[in-house]
């Protein structure tokens, strides 16, 4: 695909140019060809990138050994920059995996393939700013002052720089006011007055000197200054880029591609189910209140209570019970017995509810084998509304309501109180994650809780219940054929098209009540 029509000798030369610092701000868009392959792939990286991102500020203090530690790795992993001392021929080659050039690009070209996917809600915005800004903050915090300085002329961000005499005068001011100075760092080190505005966290912390509406900062903690930048750069650029996103989405290889990733979940689609038959029906009551996720309680209590799901229940709920290990006969037993208990009578049931089974299970229609739903695609499409059971508990019940739910089912208050400030935060994946660890009785999950599928697993896993289920699980996914993505790295990810097609073609088998 091609996102300029400018010539390929001037891009490349302009490329060349933008990659020659490790750190990018991101201004000028990418302007070469690349397939549809390739812009897959580096979109799931960077999704995953983020979601590191996300999971570790969350986890641990940003800024400390531990944190810095985990991020470095990720990002060493999926081969994104982090070197930025290079030499010529390192540069463009590299003896074991990507060069440095590549990797620089790829932070370029993913960076603006997610600028179009996440700019499309207030909430999407939100969350990409926020784990950019992070990503962002880690990786200029990592290179040393002599690549800060060149990040910054590189950039043209000129801050007004404190002259000799300036700093004399305001010697002792600058002293006992800037965190860990004395006089000789003074004279050796840069100071920047810049508008207060721009420097509230150093302010807030009492870190910098305040005088005349201006504080003056130390070139060590510039990072304060340059992620402002960065912040109302990028959410400015996402507002134009939600502007013009009816053009990139009239290109109909890219609008289910661009949907697709806002809901993307990086990981297993729990599709290939070798335990097919091994949980029994009389297991369901035991198992949802031992290893379901809240979302999938829920809708089994209410089915239980109501004789009845609605649409997004049955769906949501179907789904993740096809992946823990129902057959299809289990699940046509399952549902009929609970619906006739209330207002549907066999037949009915028969008539109206037994063929979208069969379609979930891909003996109908297309018969194709659909797979459970991700937390991603739970917490962020269909939203419930009123009679409705489906949804993540974590993102769409009122937290007085879910405060409730919690202690009703023993949740100790200090961990009520720790689940809240996650939902607070938005980190609903987190806070599901907290209830993980509360209701198992253990410290740290030790895994990054993706898709309800994977919470049952890890449960059983713990609780030594399902035997095989995780020896399961770690058999690679269904490389699905694939028009759109048949790279190497991409087949392994879940073909984000055809799985948005698969939805849209079993959505409209269920037909609601
Ligand atoms: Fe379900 Fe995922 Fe929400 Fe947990 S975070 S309740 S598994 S959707």
């Amino acid at each position: 695909m091609q996102f300029s029509g400018r010539r390929r000798k001037l891009a490349v030369h302009s490329q060349n140019d933008l990659y020659s610092h490790c750190l990018q701000l991101y201004v000028q868009p990418p302007l070469e060809n690349i397939s549809l392959s390739e812009f897959e792939t580096f979109a799931v990286e960077r999704l995953k990138l983020l979601k590191t991102v996300e999971n570790l500020g969350v986890s641990y203090v940003k800024t400390t050994e531990q944190y810095t530690k985990k991020l470095h790795a990720e990002i060493s992993n999926l081969n994104f920059p982090h070197k930025a001392e290079v030499d010529e021929a390192s540069f463009t080659k590299s003896q074991v995996g990507p060069s440095e050039y590549e990797k620089r690009r790829k932070d370029h070209i993913s960076h603006f393939i997610l600028r179009l996917a996440y700019c499309q809600t207030e909430d999407l915005r939100r969350w990409f700013i926020q784990q950019e800004m992070d990503l962002f903050r880690h990786r200029f915090n990592d290179l040393s002052s002599k690549y800060k300085t060149e990040f910054l002329h590189k950039n043209n961000l000129k801050y007004d720089t404190l002259s000799a005499d300036e700093k004399m005068n305001l010697k002792d001011q600058l002293i006992n006011s800037t965190f860990g100075f004395s006089g000789i760092t003074i004279v050796e080190q840069d100071f920047y007055k810049v508008p207060f505005q721009d420097a509230l966290d150093l302010i807030r912390t009492r870190k910098v000197f305040l005088r005349g509406g201006y504080a003056y900062i130390p070139h060590q903690d510039i990072v304060t200054i340059v992620l402002n930048d960065f912040r109302t750069r990028l959410s400015k650029a996402l507002a134009l880029t939600a502007r013009s996103l009816p053009a990139v989405q009239s290109d109909e290889r890219l609008q289910p591609l661009l949907n697709h990733l806002s809901h993307a979940y990086v990981g297993q689609d729990y599709s290939i189910q070798k335990n097919i038959g091994k949980i029994s029906l009389e297991q369901i009551d035991p198992l949802s209140a031992k290893s379901f996720p809240l979302c999938m309680r829920q809708l089994h209590k209410s089915l239980r209570e109501n004789h009845h799901l609605r649409h997004g229940g049955r769906m949501q709920y179907g789904l993740f019970l096809k992946g823990i290990g129902l057959t299809l006969e289990q699940a046509l037993q399952f549902w009929r017995s609970e619906f006739i208990r209330g207002k549907v009578d066999a037949d009915k049931f028969d008539k109206a509810y037994a063929y979208s089974i069969r379609h979930m299970f891909g003996k109908e229609g297309k018969r194709t084998d659909y797979t459970p739903y991700s937390c991603m695609k739970v917490i962020l499409s269909n939203p419930p509304s009123q009679g409705d059971y489906h949804g993540c508990p974590f993102r769409h019940s009122d937290p007085e309501l879910l405060k409730q739910k919690l202690q009703s089912y023993k949740l100790s208050p200090s961990g009520i109180v720790q689940i809240l400030e996650l939902v607070k935060g938005m980190h609903y994946q987190l806070a599901c994650q907290k209830y993980f660890e509360l209701t198992h009785n253990i410290e740290d999950a030790g895994f990054s809780l993706n898709h309800p599928n994977q919470y049952f697993m890890e449960s059983q896993r713990l609780l030594g219940g399902v035997k095989e289920i995780k020896k399961e699980v770690e058999v690679p996914q269904k490389v699905q054929e694939n028009s759109v993505t048949n790279g190497t790295s991409v087949s392994r990810q879940p073909n984000t098209t055809q799985a948005m097609e698969e939805m849209g073609d079993l959505d409209s088998y269920f037909a609601d009540e």
